[in-house]
C-alpha cells in the first residue's frame, strides 16, 4: 500500500510525525507493507518551488492508494499573491483527485465530556455523527453566478443544481458509511422550499433499495440544525449536500468541544482519499510541541477504515486513543477537562505504546 504523506505548514510536520509512526507500528503490528512517500503542499511547497501544489505532488498523490494531510496555511504567506495562496494547494488536490464526497466524523469520547457544552443529560446519551457532505456541487459551484448591476441597482446571484449523477454518488459513499456504522442514514434537505432538494431526496429514496439494511429518514435543514444541538444521539449519518453539509459539519464537530480531536476524508470514485484533521495549522503553538496529535492518527484509523476495509486495524488505533484519554494524557487544548498535561510527541509516544 502505497500512501503520500504532506505534513504541510504550522504544525502539520509535528502531528504527521506522530501519525506516520502509528501507522508504522499498525503495519507492524498486522503485518501490512505500508510505503509512505512525503509531499509538498501549501507553503511549504511554496517556500521551495513558488507554487502551493507543484506538480509532483500531484502526481505523487495520484500515484498512491491514499493521501494523508497535515494542515496548510499561516500568516507567513498571508500577504502573498491570492492566487497562490497556501490555501490554494489544498483546493487543487481536492480538485484534482476529484473527491466529491467529505466525512467527517463528530464522536465525543466519554473521557472529554466535559469539554461539551451540551447539557449532562444529553451529553450522556452520547454523541456520534458522520457528516457526509457532498464536496464539488451544489451552490458553491453551480452556474449561472455572478454579480451586476440592474435598474441602477447591484445583485448577486449563485444557482443551487444537483445532477442525478452527483447524489446518487454521495448517497452511496453515505449508505456505505452507515453500514460500516449504526445502519441509520438522515438525508438532509430543504423539499419544501428547493425543487433541487425534492429531486436530491427523490435519488436518495431510489438509492436506499440497494441498502435495506440501513434506516432512512429525511430532515429539513432548519430543523437538523436545531435537533443537532437539541438532541445529537438521534443521529449516525448525516447525508447533505455541499452548502447545508458546510455548515452542519462544522456545527456537529462544535458540539464536542474539541478541535484537536476530530479526523475527516473526503473521497472520490476511483482516486486515491484524503485523510486530514478538520484543524488548521494552528500557527499560535506551531514548533513548540504542544499540538494534539489525535486527530491526525484518527484519520490515519478512517484510512485504514475506508480506503483499505481494515476495519480491526482502525478499531486498534481507536481504542489506543481512548486507553491513552483514559489514563488521563491530556494536550492543552483539551486541557480544560483535567489531566496531565502533555506534549505532541508524548501523546504520540503514548498512543503507540496502547496499540
Ligand atoms: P485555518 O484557517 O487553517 O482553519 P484557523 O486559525 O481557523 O486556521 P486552527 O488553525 O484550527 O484554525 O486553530 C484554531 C485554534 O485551535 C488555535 O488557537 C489553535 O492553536 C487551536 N488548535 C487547532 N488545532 C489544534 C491541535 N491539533 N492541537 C491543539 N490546538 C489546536
Ligand atoms: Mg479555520
Amino acid at each position: 500500500m502505497k500512501i503520500c504523506v504532506m505534513p504541510g505548514d504550522g504544525i502539520g510536520p509535528e502531528i504527521m510525525e506522530q501519525g506516520v509512526k502509528v501507522l508504522n507500528v499498525i503495519g507492524e503490528k498486522f503485518g501490512h507493507k505500508f510505503e509512505t512517500t512525503e509531499a509538498l503542499i501549501g507553503g511549504a511547497a511554496i517556500d521551495a518551488t513558488g507554487v502551493p501544489l507543484p506538480d509532483e505532488t500531484v502526481k505523487a498523490c495520484k500515484e498512491s492508494d491514499a493521501v494523508l494531510l497535515g494542515a496548510v496555511g499561516g500568516p507567513k504567506w498571508d500577504t502573498i499573491d491570492p492566487a497562490i495562496r497556501p490555501e490554494k494547494g489544498l483546493l487543487g488536490i481536492r480538485k484534482e483527485l476529484s473527491l466529491f464526497a467529505n466525512l467527517r466524523p463528530a464522536a465525543l469520547f466519554p473521557q472529554l465530556k466535559d469539554a461539551c457544552f451540551l447539557r449532562p443529560d444529553i451529553v450522556e446519551k452520547g454523541i456520534d455523527i458522520m457528516v457526509v457532505r457532498e464536496l464539488t456541487g451544489g451552490i458553491y459551484f453551480g452556474e449561472p453566478r455572478g454579480t451586476k448591476v440592474e435598474n441602477g441597482e447591484r445583485m448577486g446571484y449563485n444557482t443551487m443544481v444537483y445532477y442525478e449523477h452527483e447524489v446518487k454518488r454521495i448517497a452511496k459513499v453515505a449508505f456505505e458509511a452507515a453500514q460500516k456504522r449504526n445502519k441509520k442514514l438522515c438525508s438532509v434537505d430543504k423539499a419544501n422550499v428547493l425543487d433541487v432538494s425534492r429531486v436530491w431526496r427523490e435519488i436518495v429514496i431510489e438509492v436506499s433499495k440497494d441498502y435495506p439494511d440501513v434506516e432512512l429518514t429525511h430532515m429539513y435543514v432548519d430543523n437538523a440544525a436545531m435537533q443537532l444541538v437539541r438532541d445529537p444521539s438521534q443521529f449516525d449519518v448525516i447525508v447533505t449536500g455541499n452548502l447545508f453539509g458546510d455548515i452542519l459539519s462544522d456545527e456537529a464537530s462544535v458540539i464536542t468541544g474539541s478541535i484537536g480531536m476530530l479526523p475527516s476524508a473526503s473521497l472520490g470514485a476511483s482516486n486515491p482519499g484524503l485523510y486530514e484533521p478538520i484543524h488548521g495549522s494552528a500557527p499560535d503553538i506551531a514548533g513548540e510541541n504542544k499540538a494534539n496529535p489525535l486527530a491526525t492518527i484518527l484519520s490515519i484509523a478512517m484510512m485504514l477504515r475506508y480506503s483499505f476495509n481494515m476495519a480491526e486495524e482502525a478499531d486498534c488505533i481507536e481504542s489506543a486513543v481512548e486507553k491513552t484519554l483514559s489514563e488521563g494524557l491530556r494536550t492543552g487544548d483539551i486541557m480544560d477537562v483535567g489531566g496531565k498535561l502533555v506534549g505532541c510527541t508524548e501523546m504520540g509516544e503514548a498512543v503507540i505504546k496502547n496499540l
